[in-house]
């Protein structure tokens, strides 16, 4: 037993109450590792509560509980309680405190054992364990191996399972990338416990609105630039596209790696022009790092393959400023 399980398993020895958090604009890992632990931790008889920094994808209404999540941005101050009377906080698929807003703060300065379990790269040393996997497909896949770990294996059930199946498919693009052995491992087991993965994939995958379909006609026909010469895909939204097209949250994930499928494009990169700030998702294929791009000209972070940031600045600056950069990272086509 690693010394983390062996600490883990003697703070949830008696009954606590628990906060589990996850990162702004939570994804299916994000809802699918929280909730996957939240059934767990229930079951071994803790109060659990679990906090998302902003509103989820309706997409994820299926699952279980949800909508007994707290939004801070919705109810700063109830998330806010949560967290001061926790004993424990479980910081899940994010290991930098800027990833929750206002909340990173509060974490760091709260009483409760901070625990983090997350697959992203550099994670900060604020936590009393850390949980760091940067292999692991998922965060899903990391829960599903601290229960194995805590000899809990048969604690789960189709609702858990269902969760960190989730959270396995959607940080895999359908078990495209990401993956190791361990990670079909965990499917497997996860699969014998009762989880319906083609029931899960109808629910993840085919329940769009219609207008979700015609925004990706509108991307891909009116808003996509291909860089040829350094195979490099750019996509963007302006505020009127977001009125345009009723654009909701949720509503533009996925856009991005559809400019992956054409064969010279090594990267691809969606900015979008929102309220405030112009948020850039980055993807990349085999060795070029988009999250040193990320990290270094846009605030952000996350995985090689797969990152994220966010600049105050014009819509045009921020794409001048990414084409200035591609240069430095991708090799220029013959
Ligand atoms: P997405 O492009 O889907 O928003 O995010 C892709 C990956 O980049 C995710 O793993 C996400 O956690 C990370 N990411 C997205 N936005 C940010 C950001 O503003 N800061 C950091 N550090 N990571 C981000
Ligand atoms: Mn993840």
């Amino acid at each position: 037993m690693t010394e983390e399980i062996q600490q883990l398993k003697e703070i949830l020895f008696l009954p606590k109450e628990i906060a589990i958090i996850s990162h702004r604009n939570p994804d299916g890992d994000a809802i699918g590792s929280s909730f996957g632990l939240a059934g767990y931790l229930k079951k071994l008889h803790h109060k659990v509560h679990v906090i998302f920094p902003s509103e989820y994808s309706t997409t994820f209404r299926f699952i279980r509980d949800i909508e007994q999540a707290t939004i801070f941005d919705l109810e700063p101050d109830k998330a806010r309680k949560i967290l001061d009377n926790a004993d424990v906080i479980f910081c899940l698929d994010f290991s930098g405190l800027d990833r929750v807003d206002k909340l990173g703060e509060q974490i760091q300065f709260a009483k409760a054992k901070k625990i983090v379990i997350d697959h992203h790269l550099d994670p900060e040393p604020f936590p009393d364990i850390l949980f760091s996997d940067t292999e692991a497909s998922s965060t899903s896949e990391m829960v599903f191996k601290v229960i194995n770990d805590l000899g809990d294996m048969s604690k789960l059930d189709p609702i858990i399972g269902e969760a960190l199946f989730m959270g396995m498919i959607t940080d895999t693009g359908s078990f495209r990338y990401n993956t190791r052995p361990e990670t079909y491992d965990a499917a497997a087991a996860l699969k014998r416990v009762g989880v319906d993965d083609y029931w899960l994939c109808n629910k993840i995958f085919n329940t769009q609105k219609e207008r979700h379909l015609r925004l990706l006609g509108h991307c891909l026909a009116n808003r996509m630039e291909i860089v040829s010469e350094y195979g490099v895909g750019i996509m963007w939204l302006t505020k009127q596209d977001y009125q345009d097209f009723d654009i909701q949250r949720g509503d533009t994930e996925g856009i991005v790696n559809y400019m992956l499928m054409i064969e010279n494009v090594k990267m691809a990169a969606l900015i979008l022009e929102q309220p405030t700030i112009i948020k850039i998702s980055l993807r990349s294929k085999d060795d070029i790092s988009v999250q040193e791009i990320a990290q270094k000209y846009f605030n952000g972070g996350g995985h090689k393959n797969a990152s994220g940031g966010g600049v105050y600045a014009s819509l045009k600056d921020v794409i001048h400023r990414l084409k200035k950069v591609i240069p430095e990272y991708l090799p220029k086509n013959n």
